[in-house]
């Protein structure tokens, strides 16, 4: 089966891979320091197993060998006992005891049982001492047999002994004892074979009376079961030891995840309080102050801490000082930017002014600062189309100054040209705004007259004739005439004919005595 896969974008700054490898490392010493600190406990706790079950075994063979000694002194006691009891010289004493009386043979075992019992051999020893007056056996093997008989079967009593032999001097079972399987004491008829874990005990009696030897029998079952106890009691020490041993471990585990743990979140948010702080949160600042910078915003002041004395402070200063100086540099460009801006404003103003001056004058007649020919001439070719375009009347009135070379002559040039001034300014005052006056040359001039037909060109015409003639020139007030040539656009006419006819036009008023306008509309139709 395959598995999805999964593309995981992760972050790339720096931040985050510092605080990535912060973790692996805090990641790897947690491991690492639980892993030693957990062994390190386990083999203490070990220890710690270790001896406690060696000072319990310990105690525990103490135990079996105080058991084992104490079963052997005791074992020695009775012993001790029955080498008193059986001895020659005090069964000789009480020898006297008749053999056939039995109440007194049960009085002396009853007191020897007594003595046995009180285990002191001393004691008994002393209390048969003084009963042995009292009593008299005539067969000494008789009473010996019943004493250690008696003796034997409270010894049999005692835990351990299974089996008694009494041997005679050949060595011969002269009598015995031995428990049976349910604990009953009975005779031997022929001599103990004992298991192989049975100890066997001699004491030899050897006295004058009576010659010849007691073997005892004993198990150590008591001293095994005893040792089994303790190996048991051990083999649980050990188990419990094992469970203990484990849930302290379990305990020790949780303990340290938790404590790495702690640890782990804690250093955890320490890092990244400082990675934040110190690298995370001064390098967003560089960064926005950087786009602020390339987004050309120069006003932010810079308000990096640069006081730190670390790397980053450093590249905080540098970069504090750069933008400072970017922004003074930017500032100085700004400036420089304005005033420069001012100068090329002002300059175009000037040229402006310097075009409109050149272009004025390129049109203007300079004596009489009313249009010159070449902007007529212009004026009047858009004015014509015009005119064809729309079928619009035109009218053209060609002036030209009578008898101004007199003036001249008469006055000199100043005053003529001072006339020519005049006449232009009357010519300007008496057309309407949309007419243009202009000088055609000489002491000739021209008016376009755009939507003026022959008769409003007349009037015109006429009426410009007599304010000249009515005005005063020049200082002295000489009179002035001037000569008018009129003519109107008729279809299919163009401009040089047009020309033409103002030029017959004005020849005729010229001709016909001066001061005066002549209408040419065709080489046929002449008005004066
Ligand atoms: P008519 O009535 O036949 O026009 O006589 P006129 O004297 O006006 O004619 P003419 O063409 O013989 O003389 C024109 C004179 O105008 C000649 C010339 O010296 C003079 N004149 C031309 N331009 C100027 C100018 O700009 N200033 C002055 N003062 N005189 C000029
Ligand atoms: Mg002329
Ligand atoms: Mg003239």
């Amino acid at each position: 089966m395959r598995l999805p896969l999964v593309h995981l974008r992760l972050p790339r700054t720096l931040s985050f891979r510092l605080i990535m490898g912060l973790i692996a490392m805090l990641l790897a010493i947690f491991t690492l320091g639980n892993a030693v600190q957990l062994h390190v406990a386990q083999l203490q706790l070990d220890e710690e197993r270790e001896a406690q079950i060696v000072a319990q075994r310990e105690t525990f063979q103490q135990d079996i060998a105080a058991a084992e000694a104490q079963f052997q002194a005791d074992l020695r006691y009775q012993l001790d006992i029955l080498a008193t009891a059986a001895r020659g010289p005090l069964l000789n004493r009480v020898s006297a005891i008749p053999v056939d009386n039995q109440d007194n043979e049960s009085e002396v075992i009853a007191q020897f049982t007594t003595c046995l019992e009180q285990s002191d051999p001393t004691r008994a020893y002393a209390c048969l001492k003084v009963r042995a007056h009292r009593f008299a056996i005539d067969s000494m093997h008789l009473v010996n047999h019943l004493l250690i008989k008696t003796s034997i079967e409270l010894l049999f009593a005692r835990e351990g002994l299974i089996a008694v032999e009494i041997l005679d001097w050949d060595d011969q079972l002269l009598d015995g004892y031995r428990l049976n399987d349910q604990g009953e004491l009975q005779p031997l008829h022929a001599p103990f074979v004992a298991p192989r874990d049975v100890q066997r005990l001699a004491r030899e009696v050897i006295e004058e009376e009576y010659l010849g030897q007691v073997i005892f029998y004993y198990t150590y079952a008591q001293i095994d079961a005893m040792r089994q106890r303790a190996d048991e009691a051990i083999a649980s020490f050990i188990a419990y030891s094992d469970a203990q041993f484990a849930a302290a471990r379990q305990h020790l585990l949780r303990a340290r995840l938790i404590e790495g743990l702690l640890f782990f979140v804690l250093s955890l948010v320490a890092i990244s309080t400082i990675t934040l702080v110190t690298i995370t949160r001064p390098l967003k600042q560089l960064t926005q102050h950087a786009g602020a910078l390339a987004a050309g915003d120069f006003t932010r002041q810079p308000t990096i801490a640069e006081r730190r004395g670390d790397e980053l402070s450093l590249l905080a200063k540098t970069f504090n000082l750069m933008s400072e100086n970017l922004r003074k540099s930017y500032a100085a460009l700004q400036q420089a930017n304005a005033e420069l801006e001012q100068k090329v404003a002002e300059r175009t103003r000037e040229l402006a002014e310097k075009n409109r001056e050149l272009e004025r004058l390129s049109t203007t007649d300079r004596l009489t600062q009313i249009s010159n020919r070449a902007k007529l001439e212009d004026s009047f070719t858009k004015q014509l189309a015009n005119s064809q375009r729309f079928d619009q009347p035109l009218s053209l009135l060609l002036v030209d100054v009578d008898f101004f070379k007199k003036i001249n002559d008469n006055y000199g040039h100043a005053i003529g040209d001072q006339v020519l001034i005049e006449i232009a300014a009357r010519l300007r005052a008496t057309v309407r705004e949309t007419d243009e006056p202009g000088r055609w040359g000489g002491e000739e001039f021209l008016v376009l007259l755009p939507n003026t037909d022959q008769e409003g060109g007349w009037q015109l015409a006429q009426r410009i004739r007599q304010a000249i003639a009515e005005h005063p020139f020049a200082e002295a007030g000489l009179p002035v005439t001037i000569s008018l040539g009129l003519t109107s656009y008729s279809p299919g006419d163009d401009k040089n004919r047009i020309l033409e006819r103002a030029d017959q036009a004005l020849y005729r008023a010229k001709k016909e005595g001066r001061n005066r306008v002549c209408l040419l509309q065709d080489s046929h139709e002449l008005l004066s």
